[in-house]
C-alpha cells in the first residue's frame, strides 16, 4: 500500500508546494480536476499537470485500466493508502472522535462518542480521547503510526493568528490548555485546533455541497450558539470572534450572559435557556423533566404540547437573529447543525417563516437560490471540519518557509 508520510513534509518552492496542495485536497476528497482547481486556486492547467506527474509518481493510480475507470468517474482519486485522518470535537459534556483512510470517501469514516468533555478538565478528558483515538483508527484496520494529521474542534473562540485560545479564555479551559498539543505530540504529528462552528462550516461547504456554494453558514446550536462562515472556500475567522451569532443582543433587558453581557441569543435559545423554561413549565406535573436539549427535542417530537412550542418558538427566534446575518452576508446556504440540527422541520420551518418575514425577499425568498436545510452530516459535521482543518494545516509549514524566502 501507499505511504504518503515522506511527501507531507515540509515542501520547498512553489512547485513542490502546489503539489502537496493539489495531493492534501484529494485526501481530503477524491474529486474532479476542475473542483480540485477551484478548491485549491490553481489554474485548470497546473492542476492537470500536477496530476499527471502524481501518476507518474506512481502516486496516483497508474495504470491504464484504473486510470480509465477514473476518467469514467470524472474523478482524481488515491490508491489504497496506508494513512489515516483524525479529527476530534471536544464539546462541553461530550465528544467525538473521526477517522478516515485517506483513499476512502467521507462515507467511510469511523466514528467513536464518547461521555466526557472539557468541563471534566484537561487532565481527566485526554486519556478517554486517546482511548477513543485508538479505537476509531483501529476500525479503519490501520494503526496510530499511520496517522498524519490531527484537528480538534471546540466550543470557544480561536485566534487564528496564534492557533491558540482567544482572551477571555471562560471555563472550562483555561489558559496554556491545547488538546490538539497534547494529543498531537502523543500521535507524533502536528496538531490544529480551531472554532467547531467555522469547522462545522468547512466540513459542510466541503462534503454536503456540490462545492458550488459561495457563502455557506453553519449554525452550531447546543450549550451555546455559534456560527461559522466561508466565503469562496476560505473560513471568514477575523481575529477568532467572527460568527459569534450568540452574543449578538437580542434583549437588552434580558438575562446576564456568561460572556458578560446581557440579553444575548444564547440566554434566549442557547441549550440551558430552553431546558429551563421546559423545567419551568413542567415542574410539579407528573411529566419527566428534560434535563438537556437533546431529551427536550426527544419529548417534543413525541408530542409534548410544552417542549414543542419551546422547539418552535426558538426555531422563529434563530430565524429573525439569522435574517439580520442574511440581509448583511447574503448566503447561499444555511446548515443548522448541532443538537439544535436534530430537531429539523420543528426548528427550520419556523425559521424560514422568520427569515421570509424579517429578511429583504431577494436573500431569502423563494427565486433567490438560498437554502436552509439541517445538517446530513449525522452530527459530525464539527468532527469532520476538524479532520479537515488537520490536513489543511500540514501546509503550513510549506507557507512559513515561502514567507521566509521573501
Ligand atoms: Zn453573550
Amino acid at each position: 500500500m501507499l505511504q504518503l508520510s515522506d511527501r507531507l513534509g515540509p515542501a520547498r518552492g512553489t512547485r513542490a508546494i502546489n503539489h502537496k496542495h493539489v495531493l492534501i485536497s484529494i485526501m481530503i476528497k477524491g474529486d474532479t480536476q476542475a473542483n480540485l482547481a477551484r478548491r485549491t486556486g490553481l489554474a485548470q492547467s497546473t492542476v492537470s499537470n500536477i496530476v499527471g506527474e502524481l501518476q507518474t509518481a506512481g502516486v496516483l493510480p497508474n495504470d491504464k485500466a484504473e486510470q480509465a475507470r477514473a476518467v469514467r468517474r470524472g474523478t482524481v482519486r488515491l490508491p489504497p493508502t496506508r494513512n489515516v485522518a483524525v479529527g476530534v470535537h471536544l464539546g462541553f459534556v461530550r465528544a467525538t472522535v473521526v477517522a478516515r483512510r485517506v483513499d476512502r470517501p467521507i462515507s467511510e469514516t469511523h466514528s467513536e462518542h464518547v461521555a466526557s468533555g472539557a468541563n471534566r478538565g484537561m487532565s481527566e478528558v485526554i486519556p478517554v480521547l486517546k482511548q477513543a483515538i485508538r479505537e476509531a483508527v483501529g476500525r479503519t484496520s490501520l494503526g496510530l503510526e499511520d496517522v498524519v494529521s490531527l484537528g480538534v474542534a471546540v466550543p470557544r473562540m480561536v485566534d487564528p493568528r496564534t492557533g491558540r485560545f482567544a482572551s477571555p479564555i471562560l471555563p472550562p479551559w483555561s489558559e496554556g490548555d491545547d488538546p490538539s498539543r497534547d494529543l498531537g505530540a502523543w500521535l507524533g504529528v502536528p496538531g490544529a485546533l480551531d472554532n467547531d462552528a467555522n469547522l462545522g462550516a468547512l466540513a459542510e461547504q466541503t462534503y454536503a455541497t456540490d462545492g458550488h456554494a459561495e457563502i455557506v453558514v453553519y449554525i452550531k446550536g447546543s450549550t451555546g450558539i455559534g456560527a461559522g462562515l466561508v466565503i469562496s472556500n476560505t473560513p471568514i475567522r477575523g481575529r477568532g470572534m467572527a460568527g459569534e451569532i450568540g452574543h449578538l443582543v437580542f434583549d437588552p433587558n434580558g438575562a446576564v450572559c456568561r460572556c458578560g453581557g446581557r440579553g444575548c441569543l444564547e440566554t434566549v435559545i442557547g441549550a440551558n435557556a430552553l431546558v429551563r423554561q421546559a423545567r419551568d413549565a413542567l415542574s410539579g406535573s407528573a411529566v419527566d423533566v428534560p434535563h438537556s436539549l437533546a431529551s427536550l427535542i426527544e419529548k417534543a417530537q413525541a408530542g409534548d404540547v410544552v417542549c414543542e412550542r419551546i422547539m418552535r418558538d426558538a426555531g422563529r427566534v434563530l430565524g429573525q437573529a439569522l435574517a439580520q446575518l442574511c440581509n448583511l452576508l447574503n448566503p447561499d446556504l444555511i446548515v443548522v447543525g448541532g443538537t439544535l440540527g436534530a430537531a429539523q422541520g420543528m426548528v427550520l420551518d419556523p425559521c424560514q417563516e422568520s427569515l421570509e418575514r424579517f429578511a429583504l425577499r431577494g436573500a431569502v425568498g423563494p427565486h433567490s437560490g438560498f437554502t436552509l436545510k439541517s445538517s446530513s452530516m449525522n452530527q459530525l459535521s464539527e468532527a469532520q471540519g476538524a479532520l479537515l482543518l488537520g490536513l489543511t494545516s500540514l501546509r503550513r509549514s510549506d507557507d512559513t518557509q515561502e514567507q521566509g524566502r521573501d
